[in-house]
């Protein structure tokens, strides 16, 4: 009986994105041999882990796992084949048919709003490396069996929209991706060539831990090749080196092969903005190569991915990727890999928890991370500013959540200031701080430009000091959980009392509102629920009012926070602060003192909340009776 074959439609966005491969990239096409032996390694990689729970999926415990290339050059035919885990029916469907991750669409707008030649750097980090194999072929095949079952399935497609699906018999276990290539375009560049396969292999993907081989036949000529039977009997030459980068001596070890190693485990096509590679001894022995990025994924906010993309092996063996046991969810971002001398190699999730010299590494990992940062911020300026615009937000985090490294974290932040010389750390902000100053002043808001226009400046500005807006939205825990930096508090402007107030000016502001109690009372009335208190401040130097918040009243950002996730937030305590010898103000003064009753008092208050709300960006209660305030006011004036 011949077996049923099934065709089925790719969902439209694979379709969509099979489209843009075939018809608008051009440019470094090689790449689709990277993606189908990455592929084959973590099918390789994820037979290994299954096997220590499931050790029947190995036949014996010494298989040997290899990839194998295969080329037909009459018939212009490459395949990658891989023996690791295969996939069955439903995994075949659901990988080579959909795009399960949620930045697909992203994926597709930013190729779309792209040159086309700017595209491969975005095709591994949306995870979609198998679909650049259409770049070259005309038709894909896969032929696929999982481990520990015994169907196997072919896949089919010429990337037009449908793909067909059978079943098919005495298929080895793993999956073989035949491609039946396009003519070839570029002279210099065929993809049927041996000699070319095996250039890209040394190019791209030397490092993998697996050994890459190919029919020996093929490289009669090279003696450089290691050369041996394979257990099918056939003689192979192997491509790659099998020496994985980390182990070797840093020394001997080019930046290329860092960025290519890079590439490799990101699937990204740009090279790290900075290589971290160490060999630690002592405690916990183990290698660490690990990478900041130069982009930042997409996914980096999505709560489902907060995951760490450190993978873990021990003595070279792969154990498992993305291990969040050993680096905080704060330094998510980096990526690499983790090989220990001493951990057991049989390590399941649940007895990695409780490791202890697992839990060693992280702390030693971090450190060492975190000082590369820091090393980072002094020696190449413009890349840390780069690194903090794509990943500050994250180590922020840590500053929120966990105490310990606390103050090396607030030495890696950068702020922008009211400073001419471009964004600043604390540690430069504090070098520069006036003699008689006793706080590092910051500001808390949405937007720079706001900020740098606020009301709240005005005093400080008037007395030389610098000033740290801060407009990230978890800045203003930051601020709250640091407190202060080498000593110095970190005061919020719109907060509290001024400590730089001297007492003369204190004891004469406090003189004015005893003596003008009656009108402060007024004004308090009538903006009882709107604000806690209404008096007399020294904060603005050109404004007439603005709003502050007490000492402990939950902060805007919090507030916000509080709602946007359902939560009550206790009620936001704010008082009015007016600015006693500002002409409005003082005219204010004068009404009360020849009319207490004057109808005028009350819109002369509600005009100075408004304006106080507006001057900060906040909404008003209500526009139009402010706007038909301030029109009776024009009129008046006119008049
Ligand atoms: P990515 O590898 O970035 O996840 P791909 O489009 O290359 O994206 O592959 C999609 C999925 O298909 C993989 O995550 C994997 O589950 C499966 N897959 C691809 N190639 C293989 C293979 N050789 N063996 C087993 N599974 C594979």
């Amino acid at each position: 009986m011949t077996p049923k074959t099934e065709t089925l439609r790719f969902q439209a966005e694979v379709k969509e994105l099979l489209g843009l491969m075939i018809h608008s990239l051009y440019s470094h096409r090689e790449i689709f041999l990277r993606e189908l032996v990455s592929n084959a390694s973590d099918a390789l990689d994820k037979l290994r882990f299954e096997a220590l729970t499931r050790p029947e999926l190995l036949q014996d415990g010494g298989e040997r796992l290899a990839i194998r290339l295969e080329v037909d050059a009459s018939t212009r035919t490459v395949s990658i084949r891989d023996d690791g885990i295969g996939m069955n029916r439903d995994e075949l469907v659901a990988n080579l048919g959909t795009i399960a991750s949620s930045g697909t669409r992203k994926f597709l707008d930013s190729l779309r709003a792209r040159q086309a030649t700017d595209a491969p750097e975005l095709i591994g980090q949306f995870g979609v490396g198998f679909y650049s194999s259409f770049m070259v072929a005309e038709q894909v095949v896969v032929e696929t069996r999982r481990a520990g079952e015994t169907a196997g399935w072919r896949w089919s497609s010429k990337g037009d929209g449908e793909f067909t699906l059978e079943e098919a018999n005495d298929l080895p276990r793993g999956t073989r991706v035949s491609l039946a290539l396009k003519p070839a375009v570029d002279d210099d560049q065929d993809f049927a060539e041996p000699a070319e396969l095996a250039a890209l292999i040394r190019r791209y993907s030397d490092f993998v831990a697996y050994p890459i081989e190919m029919a020996a036949a093929h490289f009669k000529e090279r003696g450089d090749l290691v050369k041996s039977t394979a257990p099918d009997g056939l003689e192979v030459a192997r491509l790659n080196s099998l020496r994985p980068l980390w182990s070797r001596p840093k020394e001997e070890i080019s930046a290329q092969e860092y960025a290519d190693f890079y590439r490799h485990v990101t699937h990204e096509y740009s090279d790290p903005l900075e290589t971290i590679h160490f060999k630690a001894e002592g405690g916990s022995e183990y290698t660490a190569l690990v990478f900041v990025p130069s982009e930042r994924p997409f996914d980096l906010f999505d709560p489902s991915s907060k995951k760490a993309q450190v993978s873990l092996y021990v003595r070279r063996v792969f154990v498992m990727g993305d291990c969040e046991e050993l680096v905080p969810t704060w330094l998510r971002f980096i990526r690499g890999v983790v090989d220990s001398s001493d951990l057991p190699l049989n390590v399941s999730r649940e007895i990695l928890q409780k490791n202890r010299g697992l839990a060693q590494i992280k702390k030693h990992l971090t450190k060492k991370v975190l000082a590369a940062l820091g090393a980072l911020a002094e020696t190449r300026r413009a890349d840390y500013l780069r690194f903090f615009r794509n990943f500050g937000a994250v180590l922020k985090e840590g500053i929120v959540g966990e105490a310990e490294e606390r103050e090396t974290l607030a030495s890696l932040l950068i702020f922008q200031t009211t400073h001419g010389d471009g964004p600043t750390t604390l540690v430069e902000y504090v070098a520069r701080m006036q003699a008689n100053q006793k706080a590092v002043y910051v500001l808390v808001g949405e937007d720079r430009e706001k900020l740098a226009r606020s009301p709240h400046l005005e005093a400080a500005v008037a007395k030389g000091y610098e000033v740290l807006l801060c407009t990230d939205p978890i800045d203003e825990w930051v601020v709250e959980r640091l407190r202060e930096f080498q000593g110095k508090p970190l005061s919020p402007l719109d907060r509290g009392e001024l400590d730089f107030v001297d007492d003369a000016r204190k004891s004469e502001i406090e003189g004015l509102e005893r003596e003008h109690r009656t009108l402060i009372e007024a004004v308090e009335g009538k903006l009882s629920g709107a604000v806690a208190r209404v008096r007399f401040g020294a904060r603005t130097t050109e404004s007439p009012a603005v709003l502050v918040d007490e000492p402990h009243s939950v902060g805007r950002h919090m507030a916000r926070f509080l709602k946007e996730t359902g939560r009550e937030a206790p009620e936001r305590k704010r008082a009015l602060e007016l600015n006693p010898e500002h002409p409005v103000v003082c005219r204010l003064i004068e009404l009360h003192r020849d009319d207490p009753q004057s109808p005028r008092i009350l819109e002369f208050t509600e005009l100075l909340h408004g304006q106080a709300l507006l001057a900060e960006g906040s909404p008003l209660p209500d526009p139009t009776k402010f706007s038909k305030l301030i029109a009776k006011l024009m009129l008046g004036a006119t008049a």
